[in-house]
């Protein structure tokens, strides 16, 4: 990986002149087809096609080897793999490690669709799922069989945002399998906040979709993996028909210029509500890795240089329907809406038996509603207003 901070990455990497003839960023290239001059090129970009060598388009053109050199600049590794949105990632990425009979662990707080696709299409393989709690650290080992093949971890977890023990994780799995695919879904921190890649761990997954695109406008995957899973990722991946488009490809690009600032922004404004929310009376907690009393705080400071916009709190009441219809359907700035990453704020809610029923491994231990925000790039003071609104709407 580079020596040049983060910033300097973000606005040069994948910028070779051979990926911008001339302009700024990359060109789109759109192609199913590309040309060969002569039985003699066709031969050469036949034998390089997965290095990337023009090919067809199913391999990629210069705007998506520009991207994907650029990701490997950014989170490091050996290749970068581009799928058409994050669960595509998520779900090639454990399809391209296990056969029949195989076994993996899965962090129980993950993103619900990792563990439904575990549920519904895994299991159909002949391949078995365990959830392990956020909290399990080096007694993951326990959890370890002869068929483990992969070891998934999401850091914070899906919409609690625990974050868990990493480097306790990996070392118990390292010390009974080196050759486990240990990976993780690190859409949360972007590929800036936890250099999954330092911590050995093989495969740094991402929603792309998020923080990268930034604008909610455009969905993409991206995998990054190191030397010893590059090969097995990128053609498993090719063989499902892993493949995005040029112009997504691009956005995506795109993106990474201008993430490092809007991501700062994001980790100012979302402290700054998180800190005004945990003085209120109606929270009974702030779920928010930078604060203290988020489970998990001590090891987001050791392991995470920063926090981004997306976490939660729990109110210490449970609200009725018509109270939960109050608070959310008149917001100004906070839309309702999945996802998260872009400009813009959003809200959504979860009662406590909701979230316990999509949560097989962890015990959901409060009983108030909760509350998921992503903190956009609006002024704090109008979100904070916003808030402050819709308290008084269910007090
Ligand atoms: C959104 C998200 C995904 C899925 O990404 P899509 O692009 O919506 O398919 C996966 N993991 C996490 C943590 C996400 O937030």
């Amino acid at each position: 990986m580079s020596s040049k901070k983060i910033e300097t990455v973000l606005v040069s990497a994948g910028r070779d002149k051979k990926y911008t003839l001339g302009s700024v960023n990359s060109v789109i290239q759109r192609a199913s087809s590309l040309t060969f001059e002569s039985v003699a090129a066709k031969k050469h970009a036949t034998i390089n096609r997965a290095k990337g060598e023009l090919f067809y388009g199913r391999r990629g053109t210069l705007t998506h080897f520009s991207f994907q050199k650029a990701m490997v600049e950014l989170e490091g590794g050996a290749g970068c793999v581009l799928y058409p949105c994050g669960a595509a990632a998520v779900s090639n990425a454990i399809l391209s490690f296990v056969s029949s009979g195989d076994h993996i662990l899965v962090a129980g707080s993950s993103y619900e669709p990792t563990q439904d696709f575990c549920e519904k299409v895994l299991v159909k393989l002949g391949v078995s799922t365990t959830y392990y709690p956020a909290s399990i650290g080096a007694d993951i080992a326990s959890l370890m069989r002869p068929e483990t093949k992969v070891v998934f971890l999401e850091s914070p977890g899906s919409i609690t945002m625990e974050v868990p023990d990493i480097p306790a994780i990996v070392k118990a799995v390292r010390a009974i399998s080196p050759e486990v695919v240990i990976m993780i879904d690190n859409t949360w921190a972007a590929g800036i906040l936890f250099k999954a890649l330092d911590f050995d761990i093989d495969i740094s997954i991402q929603a792309a979709t998020k923080y990268i695109i930034g604008h909610s406008d455009a969905m993409i995957g991206t995998a990054v993996a190191n030397e010893r899973c590059w090969e097995q990722l990128r053609e498993h991946s090719y063989l499902m028909g892993q493949m995005v488009d040029a112009d997504t490809a691009y956005v995506a690009s795109r993106g990474l210029r201008t993430l490092a600032v809007r991501l700062k922004q994001h980790e100012i404004n979302g402290i700054r509500v998180a800190k005004w929310l945990a003085e209120r009376p109606e929270v009974a907690v702030v779920n928010h890795p930078a604060l203290p009393g988020s489970k998990g705080h001590e090891f987001f400071k050791r392991d995470f240089s920063g926090s981004c916009g997306l976490f939660s709190f729990v109110l210490k009441q449970r609200l009725s329907r018509e109270q939960l219809a109050q608070y959310l359907d008149h917001f100004e700035h906070f839309s309702m809406a999945y996802s998260w990453g872009g400009f813009e704020s959003l809200v959504l809610a979860n009662q406590p038996e909701e979230l316990q029923a999509i949560r097989p491994a962890e015990t959901i231990d409060f009983t108030g509603t909760l509350v998921r925000l992503h903190i956009g790039l609006e002024d704090c003071d109008d979100l904070i207003a916003d808030l402050e609104a819709a308290f008084a709407r269910i007090a």
